[in-house]
């Protein structure tokens, strides 16, 4: 377990428990972009105390990124929250019955060696469905666990090709990616739709990997935080902010993805407090908790840097998670930063 400190996050979030509000507010964030930037103050105090919640969004994004954001919130009450790493491989449509067998096997062992201090992190592994009972019991004896890269919403019926969370669940997986950008940019999927599969895992009782991120014009037009906010705050809308006392969110810049782009560490780190900041602002408890995962061209040279910031607490990893020894080169750089 590695001490990540929340202290920036103290006094930020004032608990909200009328899910109108809570609503609104995450709304606000997402579609008033086009107004008057607040001062830092007045943004501050609103995030603060929720107050007003759609007119005192207005512009968070720019207002938050650029000018007032990167100031940390203190409080005098100093704690220290821990929140355990977790390293995610998503195989996307790759991968063999043979590369299954032989790439678990290497991570078993990797992580035998490196003894009790492997237990600092969580290990997930996202094979395509065909390989996900196969890879489940190659794991069963480790501390590894698996999951899908994607899920239907619905529970059962005729939808060809599709699977539930319980047919997850049933083929021992115990965690689902939802909302990856592929799935969002090649297969259509809305962040409407990418909230009801985070319900729908969560109904199942699986451990949704909520992926959000911003395309290359969005960050160029400087509108990545209204994005992710954007994409937040459907799941919010859609299932409450009490989804993120589990889900887990990978942000992801799309234009990092499969690229060998990487944003930098400070821009990524910026990218997560922000995210961090939109949960404090529903519930400061449930903001500290949260693993927020970096992807996008994560590797064994820049893992560690990514993974020493304060915001980021583990990877999603795509084309590093196919060969063993790179991916446990980032297991061992988030095992060595939990220390
Ligand atoms: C991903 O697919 O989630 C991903 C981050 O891919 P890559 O690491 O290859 O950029």
């Amino acid at each position: 377990m590695h001490p990540k400190s929340t202290d920036h996050l103290q006094g930020m979030g004032k608990n909200i428990l009328n899910p109108t509000l809570a609503r609104q507010r995450f709304m606000g964030f997402a579609l008033h972009t086009d107004r008057m930037m607040p001062s830092r103050e007045i943004c501050i105090r609103r995030l603060q105390t929720g107050i007003n919640p759609i007119k005192s969004a207005a512009k968070i994004d720019s207002a938050c990124t650029n000018r007032y954001y990167p100031r940390p919130i203190s409080s005098p009450n100093h704690s220290v929250r821990m929140r355990t790493p977790v390293i995610a491989g998503n195989w996307k449509m790759n991968g063999s019955v043979e590369m299954a067998r032989s790439l678990c096997g290497d991570l078993i062992e990797g992580l035998r060696t490196a003894g009790d201090n492997a237990s600092r992190i969580e290990v997930l592994l996202c094979p395509p469905a065909t390989l996900l009972g196969q890879v489940s019991r190659a794991i069963a004896d480790s501390q590894i666990r698996c999951g899908s890269q994607d899920i239907d919403e619905r529970e059962s019926g005729a939808f060809t090709g599709q699977i539930s969370a319980s047919m997850v669940i049933d083929a021992g997986g115990t965690h689902t990616l939802v909302g990856h950008s592929e799935r969002r940019t090649l297969f259509g999927e809305t962040d409407e739709v990418v909230a009801r599969k985070t319900s729908a895992a969560l109904r199942a009782n699986l451990t949704p990997v909520v992926c959000i991120g911003e395309t290359r014009e969005e960050r160029e037009a400087e509108q990545t935080n209204a994005v992710v906010g954007r994409q937040i705050s459907a799941i919010v809308r859609h299932c409450g902010a009490d989804v993120f006392r589990n889900a887990i969110i990978a942000y992801e810049p799309v234009w990092a993805i499969g690229t060998g782009l990487t944003a930098t560490p400070e821009q990524a780190q910026e990218t997560h407090r922000f995210i961090r900041q939109l949960l404090a602002a529903e519930d400061s408890a449930i903001a500290e908790g949260c693993r927020i995962l970096y992807g996008g061209s994560m590797k064994p040279d820049n893992a560690p840097d990514l993974l020493a910031q304060t915001d980021i607490d583990g990877g999603l990893i795509g084309g590093a998670s196919l060969n063993s020894k790179d991916f446990f080169a980032i297991c061992a750089a988030a095992i060595e930063q939990a220390a």
